[in-house]
């Protein structure tokens, strides 16, 4: 059995201590592949050059929304810097880059940068990594302006099944992690249950989304077994079969 995981912040600094032994843990329980999204303009050179250390490792580029604030380029320089780092062999990505209603940043500000993601990705021909936070009518509205021929993924997806659905028939895979091992998680829950196999891939999100049961601890690609076990478990199905399903809807998104 090997997993990949489709959304992973292993460059960040909370792995830089053991950084080689959690990816041989990984590799122990089965978790071959992960994709490392990028996150603002300044982290893509040090993203960049972990991939260098490791073939099964990928990368993609993108500001996060969370980093949209500290952005200092014009659209115009994002879109050059986008589709300069876009045609390097090692990404496979446009992403992160979404919207989130959490955050000050304005609405407007957000919509304008990840509008120029979706114009790199189109021309790059990647597919996209969204993040996607309360905010799921717009993204749906920005997504219909955009002929994206490799579609994407909504990573850490929660939504109901309308939603789901929605983001499916417009191309987008669905980004499973440690969400569905809440069990308030009811609605997210319901809808990954009902959701085409054939759109989910699993996620870690780590650092950030630890599962049930490990609140308030580092989360890990490691602990991607265990999503796999809970979405087979809510599907009624076996494990073996869903951990097939998954990693070629993923290599299927990412061309891997
Ligand atoms: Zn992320």
């Amino acid at each position: 059995m090997e997993l990949i995981d489709s959304h992973c912040h292993f460059d960040f600094e909370q792995f830089s201590p053991d950084r080689a032994a959690v990816w041989k843990r990984c590799q122990e329980v089965g978790v071959g592949k992960l994709v490392i999204p990028g996150v603002s303009v300044s982290q893509w050179q040090s993203l960049f050059a972990l991939l260098q250390g490791c073939p099964d490792w990928y990368g993609a580029v993108g500001v996060h929304p969370w980093w949209v604030r500290d952005l200092d380029a014009s659209e115009e320089e994002l879109k050059q810097q986008l589709l300069q780092w876009g045609h390097g062999e090692r990404c496979i990505a446009v992403g992160e880059c979404g919207l989130d209603r959490a955050i000050d940043t304005p609405l407007e500000r957000q919509q304008a940068v990840l509008r120029v993601h979706l114009a790199a990705a189109a021309e790059l021909q990647l597919p996209v990594i969204l993040h996607v936070h309360r905010y799921h009518a717009e993204l749906l509205a920005m997504l219909k302006e955009f002929h994206l021929p490799r579609g994407g993924v909504i990573h850490a997806f929660s939504g109901s099944e309308e939603i789901a659905r929605e983001y499916w028939k417009q191309g987008f895979y669905l980004g499973i992690g440690g969400t569905i091992t809440y069990p308030r998680a009811a609605k997210t829950r319901r809808s990954v249950a009902a959701a085409p196999l054939e759109s989910l891939v699993l996620e870690s999100d780590a650092p950030d989304m630890p599962l049930n049961g490990r609140q308030g601890e580092r989360n890990s690609p490691e602990y991607l077994p265990e999503i796999l076990a809970e979405l087979a478990r809510l599907r009624e199905m076996p494990v073996e079969e869903v951990a097939v399903q998954a990693r070629r809807n993923t290599e299927r998104l990412f061309a891997l």
